[in-house]
């Protein structure tokens, strides 16, 4: 179809370039969500403004539109907020310029993932300048300003909103830039959990030139770093990297050179995959620590405090990433690998709703200086989101 066919707000580039210029760092909404709210709606989208708030957390924008009132429904899920811009100086260009150079779109947000979200809304724009908007189904934007945030007043709340009305999704792709080198060579079909756990390490403080008198918390919490550490939490599974567990900060802030510590810190993330919840890996470590301890003597003791910022999920291949993967190889030519790694994304609320997948641009720049997108890529992925329709709402 040529592209006179449809709004030119609705082009993919200019689209993503106008989406860039504003600034929309988490939580601020920077009229992205109301120039999505105008391009969507001439096309024919009932957009819904969801706001959420929450005590302790910061005000949230958020959009739904949504085309069609029957049929099968399809949902696009993508963010609108970006992370911070880091060291300005180090920028090349303005990061909310939105450049064209060499072939690139350059700025926050260009792969991370305001690009995507216009690459879906020209994919809707041509499927319904062919289709009409009698296509027999429904076709739904969930975009949330709060993914780079505490993801707190978004996609839970947007979705939660959705089924309390008895509002229904059938299947979800996420526009995640999940293509790793090349653009098509992979989308995530799950995710690995993760969880940030404080232990505290309490034993006897004491005069350092009396051992006997004193219960090192140092000492103790060392040995049990070592029971976490040592021996791997497992081997990973079908579909999943091994679990990981990285200790990210060790703190005791003793200023004394005679006096050894009664009380010491550590934390760690864990990225787990799907042989655990959050709950069994706890108990686990939980068992390896007391383990430990016990082996140590002494009545030091332990805590653990843990906070879980998702579970582990994964959407078995079948007809959805069927679907995916078979518009990124007619379109791009290419066999996306159906992959878990990476960090969490907003799919981890999507997927208790519905099956869910992520595919979108090359995300090696994301949250980094000169963030960018190829030009191409973003042409290609609204070809293959459109692809991705047709054959949806083919049957
Ligand atoms: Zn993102």
């Amino acid at each position: 179809m040529p592209d006179t066919m449809i709004p030119a707000a609705t082009d993919v580039i200019d689209l993503t370039r106008a989406l860039v210029r504003c600034e929309s760092v988490t939580p601020v909404e920077a009229g992205a969500l109301k120039l999505l709210e105008k391009v969507l709606g001439g096309i024919g989208f009932q957009c819904e403004r969801m706001d959420f708030t929450q005590a302790g957390t910061d005000d949230v924008s958020n959009l739904y539109a949504r085309i069609g009132t029957g049929g099968r429904h399809f949902c696009f899920a993508g963010h609108s907020d970006v992370v911070p811009v880091g060291d300005l100086s180090s920028w090349t260009v303005g990061p909310f310029s939105a450049e064209l150079s060499d072939g690139y779109l350059l700025g926050r947000g260009a792969a991370d993932m305001k690009g995507a979200i216009a690459a879906f809304t020209e994919a809707s724009a041509r499927f319904l300048a062919r289709r009409g908007q009698d296509f027999g189904g429904s076709i739904s934007l969930l975009i949330t300003g709060d993914e780079e945030g505490p993801a707190v007043n978004g996609t839970v709340k947007m979705l939660k909103r959705l089924a309390d009305r008895g509002e229904k999704i059938d299947v979800c792709v996420v526009g995640e830039p999940t293509s790793s080198r090349r653009f098509g060579d992979m989308m995530k079909i799950g995710r690995r959990g993760s969880m940030n756990v404080d232990m505290i390490v309490r034993g006897v403080q004491g005069h350092v030139a009396y051992p006997e008198r004193l219960d090192n918390a140092i000492h103790r919490l060392t040995a049990l770093i070592e029971a976490l550490i040592r021996e791997p939490i497992d081997k990973g599974s079908t579909h999943f990297q091994p679990t990981s567990l990285q200790f990210t900060t060790v703190d005791v802030g003793n200023k004394a050179t005679n006096i050894a510590p009664g009380t010491a810190k550590a934390r760690f993330n864990t990225r787990f995959n799907d042989l655990w919840t959050s709950k069994t890996l706890l108990a686990h470590l939980t068992e390896r620590l007391e383990r430990a301890n016990a082996a140590l003597g002494g009545n030091g003791t332990f805590e653990l405090q843990a906070t879980v910022s998702g579970e582990s999920f994964y959407t078995p291949p079948g007809p959805l990433s069927d679907l995916v993967a078979g518009a990124v190889r007619d379109v791009a030519g290419i066999d996306p690998e159906l992959s878990t790694t990476g960090g969490t994304s907003d799919a981890r609320f999507i997927r208790n709703s519905c099956p869910v997948l992520e595919f979108g641009l090359v995300g090696e720049s994301m949250h980094k200086v000169d963030e960018k997108s190829a030009v191409a890529d973003l042409k290609t992925l609204a070809r293959v989101y459109e692809t991705v329709l047709d054959r949806y709402f083919a049957t």
